[in-house]
């Protein structure tokens, strides 16, 4: 490819919408075009990244067994009735209506689609186990697009889905999966740590997350990990041990129970400071709204309630902290005059009150009384009515591993893709069986496994970057080196630079030369600002019989001949292609 002719443009600025690296470096180098929000042009140099991750990821799904197909875009609601994802999908789904007004959506994601031509096809044990996978843009009406390609409306996803007969099957396919998420990263030269994570109310089902970590703002996770053992969660999911810390007010000579009054302590500190006891002597009560119904949430003072945690406990889709307003109804409703910091689930009723494991271990503890500058202290469980106790705590880096007791770490992480054990969620509802040896119909046992293919080719430039561009691991490079003469009103230089093109493009090496009759330095940021692996520059010292080739990884320039830089670049780039 020549340079000149390139579609590409490079910008001077970086977009002002942009907060991320990754979103900065592929406008400003000329990859994407925002068409509108969360929706992107792929430009040629894009394409032919997203091309590359497609065919590292077909390539290895194919070798694990899966077979490609491809499903429509468009969905019909009826299917989607089917499974009851219809009435419960929240904003997210797009729905639309065609001239006949029927109702359809555009697809967020497949599984509705997948079950129906599974239950079409696969009657018998005997075709079981399979695997269905497809490549396709999905569209998603995110709440907060965001980040470039890293949360779009319309991305690009691998989704794959499992079929079997037992949940060992799956077992195995899942492991099957899992290996070939590492081997399809791997290959994008893009480290990923494999990390338990939330899979909704569905019970004892099983997913994991494949997490890039980064120290950048672009990480939306956060993922817990030990060091010294494998565990590693996202804090939807993460558990942990608590360091010891007082449990008992009789050490703090709380253990006559008995309502005392708390002027202003509208929180946990201001409490603590007025009674002189520690947080983790307190039974902090909050209020939620899920699925626009209040619950009340206790957890201990000095702890945190994760919202994924609770919104599974309570079974619902959409979980948030109440209003002020929102508490005010409700205590106006329950009779009582008290604002937060207050509130208690004493005395509550026709409420669901979900506890934290933490809060078992408490003993003479102080509590609201839902009436205002007042608290119970020496309260014991006796005088709570506790719906659950169940873990919805929010893990904090420094509490201990749940498998071996040492201290965790916390860092953030960009979700690549995710493995999910759904069982029979969709195959039971939506009837879709196999007959089993017996001749008995049985629903299928599935998986299902996602990768963004748009978002690990951002997460690669989160991962490799620097100042002045982006610095593409070579198997995911648009191209892997770019020849730049700097002059082009330079015979010599320009004849040894198209010699070197030529023998690169016979080797099957994937280059551009900057053809531009541009001055050096627009041409050498541009090179850098793209991203190509190498760049091999023909200038003065070819009167010597050099040239220079530069590695944009390391920043290391070697002097050599133009052989020698033509066969060290089909060296590495083959070499790195082979791995
Ligand atoms: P997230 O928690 O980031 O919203 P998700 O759990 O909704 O992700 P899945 O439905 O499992 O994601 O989709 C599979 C993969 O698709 C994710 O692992 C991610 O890589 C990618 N993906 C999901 N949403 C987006 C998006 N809005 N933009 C780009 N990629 C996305
Ligand atoms: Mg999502």
């Amino acid at each position: 490819m020549r340079m000149s002719k390139l579609f590409v443009q490079t910008l001077r600025e970086f977009p002002s919408d942009a907060e991320v690296v990754s979103h900065k470096f592929l406008v400003k180098a000329g990859y994407i075009r925002k068409l509108t929000s969360g929706v992107y042009n792929y430009l040629p140099l894009m394409w032919r990244v997203l091309k590359k991750i497609e065919n590292i990821t077909r390539e290895e799904m194919d070798k694990a067994g899966a077979q490609e197909l491809l499903m429509p875009f468009v969905q019909p609601k009826e299917l989607w009735e089917e499974s009851g994802r219809w009435e419960v999908y929240g904003k997210e789904l797009m729905r639309l209506k065609d001239r006949h007004n029927r109702e359809m959506c555009l697809g967020p994601t497949h599984e509705e689609i997948i079950t129906s031509i599974a239950r079409d096809g696969l009657k018998s044990y005997k075709q079981l186990p399979v695997n269905l996978y497809q490549i396709q843009s999905k569209f998603r009406d995110e709440v907060r697009p965001r980040f470039g390609l890293l949360r779009g409306r319309e991305f690009i996803m691998k989704d794959a889905y499992s079929f079997g007969t037992s949940q060992e099957e799956l077992d195995k396919e899942y492991e099957n999966m899992a290996q070939a998420y590492r081997n399809i990263f791997n290959r994008c030269g893009l480290p990923t740590k494999m990390v338990q994570s939330d899979s909704g109310a569905i019970g004892g089902s099983v997913s994991h997350e494949f997490m890039v970590i980064t120290d950048t703002d672009a990480g939306e996770n956060d993922v817990f990990y030990c060091d010294d053992c494998d565990y590693s969660a996202n804090s939807n999911h993460a558990v942990s041990k608590l360091p010891k810390a007082v449990v008992d007010g009789a050490e703090c000579g709380l253990k006559e129970k008995k309502v005392v009054d708390t002027p202003n302590t509208f929180s946990i500190d201001e409490l603590c400071e007025f009674l002189k006891v520690p947080p983790s002597l307190i039974c902090k009560c909050l209020v939620y709204i899920a699925d626009s119904k209040p619950v009340l949430a206790l957890i201990r003072g000095d702890k945190q309630v994760e919202e994924t945690k609770l919104m599974n406990a309570v079974e619902a889709i959409e979980i948030r902290i109440a209003t002020a307003e929102e508490i005010e109804d409700l205590m106006q409703k329950q009779g009582f005059n008290a604002a937060r910091g207050f509130i208690s689930p004493i005395g509550m009723k026709d409420i669901t009150v979900i506890a934290d494991e933490t809060i078992k271990d408490l003993k003479n503890f102080v509590v609201g009384v839902n009436e205002q500058d007042k608290h119970m202290v020496g309260a014991n469980l006796s005088d709570i009515n506790i719906d659950k106790f169940v873990d919805i705590r929010l893990v904090e880096a420094g509490e201990l591993c749940p498998q071996c007791g040492k201290p965790l770490k916390v860092t953030k992480g960009i979700e690549v893709g995710n493995i999910f054990q759904l069982g029979t969620k969709y195959s039971k509802p939506m009837n879709a069986v196999y007959l089993d040896q017996n001749g008995k119909a049985q629903p299928y046992v599935m998986g299902c496994y996602g990768i963004g293919i748009s978002r690990t080719a951002a997460a690669a430039v989160e991962a490799h970057y620097d100042d002045w561009g982006i610095k593409w691991p070579i198997a995911i490079a648009p191209y892997h080196v770019i020849v730049v003469p700097v002059a082009t009103n330079d015979e010599t230089q320009m004849s040894v630079a198209e010699k070197i093109y030529k023998d690169l493009l016979e080797a099957g090496i994937e280059v551009v030369i900057d053809d531009r009759n541009e001055r050096p330095g627009v041409k050498f940021k541009d090179a850098d600002l793209i991203g190509f692996p190498y760049r091999i520059t023909v200038g003065k010292t070819i009167v010597d019989g050099k040239v220079e080739l530069v590695t944009r990884e390391t920043g290391e320039k070697v002097e050599m001949t133009p052989e020698e830089a033509t066969s060290k670049v089909i060296e590495f780039v083959k070499s790195a292609l082979s791995k």
